[in-house]
């Protein structure tokens, strides 16, 4: 696929529109070229040799941080008058390419809007700002004895606004389900793009439109989330000779009553080239790795478990004491990160497994051999406890990549496609007619991250300005 096969991507906006653009927002002190440019028009879309170098060439015109709503009102005037791209930033780890501009035109950084504006003390509910970042939030939250639900591994760098717009879930996926399942994201306050813009607050239900929906239909300003009790999680590293055993233990511990905030296995050779924290022995690549999140009292009530499943416990520490890198940072799509420091050429896929995944790690093995290797995420969604699947592969180009992603979806995988740059190919499967008519409510003149949303650029004659 290249860029131009996406219909309706316009040329960037001329010199001239977006000098006068400069002009008008001259008092934020918009940044027009050099490297700062160059960083706030890129993600973490590296990881994928199909989006590299259709994405290399993309840059913002221009951008803008902002601190407070009034400059996002500015910036969404202007935008919406001089009809130039709007393209939202938070922290800018997306993996797909979320915040990339494919047209040109502004990027706006949210990360200054950040106070965390209430937390109601009987609920847990949160009010918060888009450009908190998690880890922020939860050390705000924590002498109230509360904790977010949901985080990415990049929780330490991530923002709140670009979880909801652009991310899944991760850790906590196991106890909570993904971000779009209901009760995760319980309201929120939208900046429309407009010459006079709106402060539109959502329910519950009219959020879910903008939930995962890379920023194309509707600004965040405000998001109302639901928190935890705080656990003092304890981290885990669990050793097994035998694959068959480690994936028992990884199904079983899902399956328990045990709290447990994320469990992951990763295979031998993948275990093999880890940066193991500080303590915990490195593994010479024989054994599988199981990483556990656990609440302190979990496995020691059950040491009977762990021998039954053949497996040992190679080391234990505090979350909160320990200094250095946090399991968390092996687990998610940190495993490919570390994975692609040592591998370059190595990619990866993003899977939902059938509910019984063993048929496909076996036919997977069988045809693929030692050019994929498994990384298994225990999660729950819809209620049921799901294996989700990050396996590295060696990668051999378009077409084995297309025959690979076939062969999952035969064998009954979701598969949430971080080489394709929309909506909808990403992850959702398919369009969701509530988050196009978002876009038509929140930004009827379709500048917000042009090109990500595949429902509006095909949506019929008929729902277009005439
Ligand atoms: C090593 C690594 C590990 C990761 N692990 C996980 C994981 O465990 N789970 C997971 O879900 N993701 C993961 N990711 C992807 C990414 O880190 C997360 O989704 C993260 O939450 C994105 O936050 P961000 O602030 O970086 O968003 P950005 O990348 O800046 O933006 C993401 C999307 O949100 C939109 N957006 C940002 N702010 C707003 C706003 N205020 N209003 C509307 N739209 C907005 C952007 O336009 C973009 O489309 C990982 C990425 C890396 C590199």
């Amino acid at each position: 696929m290249t860029l131009s096969q996406l219909p309706d991507l316009l040329p960037p906006p001329s010199p001239k529109r977006i000098a006068a653009l400069a002009t008008e927002l001259a008092e934020l002190a918009p940044i027009q070229d050099g490297t700062e440019l160059e960083r706030l028009s890129k993600d973490f879309y590296a990881y994928s040799p199909v989006l590299s170098p259709l994405l290399a060439p993309c840059r913002a015109q221009l951008a803008v941080k902002v601190e407070r709503l009034e400059q996002v009102r500015r910036v969404a005037s202007a935008c919406a008058r001089l009809k130039v791209p709007l393209t939202l930033r938070g922290a800018g780890t997306g993996n797909y390419g979320q915040c990339v501009p494919l047209q040109g035109g502004l990027v706006l950084d949210l990360t200054g809007l950040k106070q965390l504006r209430s937390l109601d003390p009987e609920s847990g509910e949160i009010v918060a700002e888009p450009g908190c970042l998690l880890a922020d939030l939860d050390r705000q939250l924590a002498p109230q004895g509360r904790a977010l639900r949901l985080a990415p591994s990049t929780y330490r760098t991530a923002s709140l606004g670009g979880f909801i717009a652009g991310g899944a879930g991760g850790i906590g996926s196991l106890r909570w389900g993904f971000l779009r399942d209901p009760g995760n994201l319980l309201g929120l306050e939208v900046m429309t793009v407009e010459p006079e813009p709106r402060l539109v607050h959502l329910d519950a239900s009219a959020s879910g439109a903008l939930n995962h929906a890379y920023g194309t239909n509707g600004i965040l300003t405000a998001l109302r989330l639901p928190t935890c009790a705080a656990v003092a999680w304890q981290q885990l590293v669990l050793g097994f000779d035998d694959w068959n055993q480690a994936l028992a233990a990884l199904q079983g511990l899902a399956a328990s009553a045990l709290l447990l905030n994320n469990v992951a296995l990763l295979e031998a050779p993948v275990a093999a080239c880890m940066p193991w924290p500080l303590g915990c022995p490195s593994s010479a690549g024989g054994e599988h790795r199981l990483l556990l999140l656990a609440a302190p009292e979990s496995l020691a009530s059950h040491p009977d478990l762990l021998a039954a499943w053949g497996g040992r416990l190679l080391w234990q520490e505090p979350q909160a004491a320990h200094r250095g890198l946090p399991l968390r940072e092996l687990c998610w799509n940190h495993t490919t990160l570390h994975w692609r420091g040592q591998q370059p050429d190595w990619t990866y896929l993003q899977l939902l497994l059938p509910p019984d995944p063993r048929p496909l790690l076996t036919a997977l093995r069988q045809r693929w051999g030692d050019g994929l290797l498994w990384h298994l995420e225990a999660v729950r969604q819809h209620g049921e406890v799901r294996l989700s699947g990050l396996p590295l592969l060696h990668y051999a180009g378009p077409a084995a990549l297309a025959a690979l992603i076939d062969q999952c979806r035969d064998l009954g995988a979701l598969v949430f496609d971080p080489h394709q740059i929309t909506v909808e190919e990403g992850g959702l499967g398919g369009i969701d007619p509530a988050q196009v008519a978002a876009k038509a409510l929140y930004d009827p003149s379709g500048l917000l991250n042009p090109g990500k949303l595949r429902g509006w650029l095909q949506r019929p004659a008929s729902d277009r300005p005439s």
